[in-house]
């Protein structure tokens, strides 16, 4: 258990992974991701999850992030709500998006907020004397996700 994120590459999208299997079933969801419509059968969802495993170099993914397990996410959160001062830096995004929680897989971040919250772990990653080697590494997958995501204006799902 913990928080895992990732941004789509732009393959499926731009048209340019392998040929679906029945393309006519294919459609992109919500978060931009390769789905079937049109009541699909059990084997041709398995037909399907193995055609987008092989779907492109990036094998669907163009960032995949481990960035910590619950109780790293908590020390996080205390760390980042401690940097917060009035007048002073606000992170409003990675504490409302991002560290909130533990485990809140399912949810993403649009593409349009990505900006703002790479200004927010920017601010925080230019303090970096008084960051562990492991706040660090959470800081630059952060910064890697956001970068992805502007890139692909694809979401940061997690
Ligand atoms: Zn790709």
């Amino acid at each position: 258990m913990g928080l895992d994120a990732c941004v789509r590459c732009r393959c499926v999208q731009d048209g340019q992974a392998k040929p679906h299997p029945f393309p006519e079933k294919l459609t992109l969801d919500k978060i931009g991701e390769a789905a079937l419509k049109g009541n699909p059968s059990d084997q041709e969802w398995i037909t399907h999850d193995r055609w987008f495993d092989e779907s492109c170099e990036h094998r669907g993914y163009l960032v995949s992030e481990r960035l910590g397990n619950i109780a790293e996410i908590t020390h996080l959160r205390r760390f980042i709500r401690a940097l917060q001062a009035d007048p002073g830096p606000r992170f409003p995004v990675l504490l409302a998006k991002v560290v909130y929680d533990g485990t809140h897989s399912g949810d993403w971040i649009p593409s349009n907020k990505a900006a703002e919250l790479l200004a927010e772990v920017n601010t925080i990653v230019h303090s970096g004397d008084i960051l562990s080697a492991s706040e660090k590494e959470f800081f630059a997958s952060m910064k890697r996700l956001c970068e992805a995501s502007i890139k692909t204006g694809n979401p940061i799902v997690f």
